[in-house]
C-alpha cells in the first residue's frame, strides 16, 4: 500500500514547526522517526494530509543532565543516541535497561524518544518507563507550553494528552533517591518483538532496608501504562522477603490490572505472565537496591 496524498514541510525550527501545526490542527502530523506513522501511513490507519518533518529541528535532539540530579531528553533524541549515552546509564538506569527492548537496531537507529512516547502505544517500554520513573513531558503550542506528568499523559489506547497544535518538546526525570533499585523485565515470543507482558519496577529503602516506596508499571496489559498502586501500597514499610513480593506480584497481577485477549496472547495468560515478571523485577530492583547486583 502507499499513503494517501498529503503536503509535506520540513521546518528547522521549533517556532516555524508549531506555526505549521497550528496553521493545519487535525490534518497535520508531526513526523519523527517515522518507525510507527509511516507504517500506519502506508496502510491507511491514518491519512494525515499534512506532514510536518521535525527531523531538522536539531534543537529537539539532546540528552542532558540537569541542576537538580535529574536530567532531560529532547523528543528527536534517537533511541540508539539514547541507548548509548552515558547520561542514561548513569542517572537513569531503567532507561538504559528498556532501550535493547525496542525493536530492533535499525528502529532504534531511526526511531525517537519522543515519538515513542506521543505514539502512547500500550506496549511502548518508554511510556511504562516514564511513569514508573514519575517523569514529566514538556508539550508547546505556537501561544503556551506546559508539564504534563507522564501518569496524566497517557489517556487511553495510542492516546495522549497531546492537542493536534502541540508538540512533545521534551521529557524530564527526576534524580532518584538513594537506596533505590529499579528493573525492567518483559516476555515476548520472538527477540525484538513486542512484548506480551512487561513491568518497570522502581523501589526505593529506607535505612531500615524497609520499602519507603514501590512503583511496578505494566506494559501491554491494558490502553496504556497501567500502574499496581494495590501492590505497590502492600509493599510500603515491608521488609522484603520472598513472600512479600511473591503476594505483591499476585496482587498486581489479579487486583491491578485487567488485562485483555488478543492473537497474540489470552487474558488469563497475560496475568499469569504479570505475576512472574513482577516477582522477577521486583528481586532485580531490590537487590539494585542494596547493591548486591
Ligand atoms: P513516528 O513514527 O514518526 O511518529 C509516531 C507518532 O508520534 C505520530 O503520530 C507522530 O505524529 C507523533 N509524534 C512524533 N514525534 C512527536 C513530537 N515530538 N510531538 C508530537 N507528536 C509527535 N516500540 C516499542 O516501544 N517497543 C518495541 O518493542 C518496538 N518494536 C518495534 C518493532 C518494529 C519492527 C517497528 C517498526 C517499530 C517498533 N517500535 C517499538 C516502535 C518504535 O519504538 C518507534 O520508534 C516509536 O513507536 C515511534 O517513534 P518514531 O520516532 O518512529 O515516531
Amino acid at each position: 500500500m502507499k499513503p494517501a496524498p498529503f503536503e509535506y514541510f520540513a521546518p528547522t525550527t521549533i517556532g516555524e514547526t508549531l506555526a505549521r501545526l497550528s496553521e493545519h490542527g487535525y490534518e497535520a502530523k508531526a513526523l519523527a522517526g517515522g518507525q510507527s506513522l509511516i507504517p500506519m501511513m502506508n496502510f491507511r490507519l491514518a491519512q494525515p494530509s499534512v506532514i510536518v518533518d521535525i527531523n531538522r529541528v536539531t534543537e529537539l535532539s539532546y540528552i542532558r543532565a540537569n541542576e537538580d540530579g535529574g536530567l532531560s531528553i529532547g523528543a528527536m533524541a534517537r533511541h540508539n543516541q539514547v541507548e548509548h549515552h552515558p547520561l542514561i546509564a548513569e542517572r537513569a538506569p531503567l532507561i538504559y535497561e528498556a532501550m535493547p527492548h525496542i525493536g530492533t537496531v535499525q528502529v532504534r537507529n531511526r526511531g525517537t524518544f519522543g515519538g515513542s512516547i506521543a505514539h502512547a502505544d500500550p506496549s511502548a517500554e518508554l511510556a511504562a518507563v516514564s511513569v514508573a520513573l514519575e517523569g514529566s513531558f514538556l508539550l508547546r503550542n505556537h501561544q503556551n507550553e506546559r508539564w504534563v506528568p507522564a501518569e496524566d499523559f497517557f489517556v487511553g489506547l495510542f492516546a495522549s494528552a497531546l492537542e493536534p497544535d502541540e508538540l512533545l518538546i521534551e521529557a524530564k526525570f527526576p534524580q532518584l533517591p538513594a537506596r533505590t533499585g529499579c528493573a525492567v523485565v518483559e516476555l515476548s515470543r520472538r527477540p525484538h518483538d513486542f512484548a506480551l507482558v512487561g513491568v518497570a519496577v522502581v523501589l526505593t529503602l529506607d535505612n531500615d532496608d524497609r520499602c519507603q516506596n514501590a512503583r511496578l508499571v505494566f506494559l501491554s496489559v491494558g490502553d496504556g501504562p497501567v500502574v499496581a498502586h494495590q501492590a505497590g501500597e502492600m509493599l510500603k514499610n515491608q521488609i522484603f522477603t520472598q513472600e512479600s513480593m511473591r503476594k505483591a506480584a499476585e496482587t498486581a497481577a489479579q487486583l491491578d490490572i485487567d488485562p485483555g485477549s488478543d492473537i497474540h496472547a489470552s487474558a488469563e495468560f497475560r496475568r499469569h505472565l504479570a505475576k512472574i515478571l513482577a516477582f522477577r523485577a521486583l528481586e532485580k530492583a531490590y537487590g539494585r537496591a542494596k547493591g548486591e547486583v
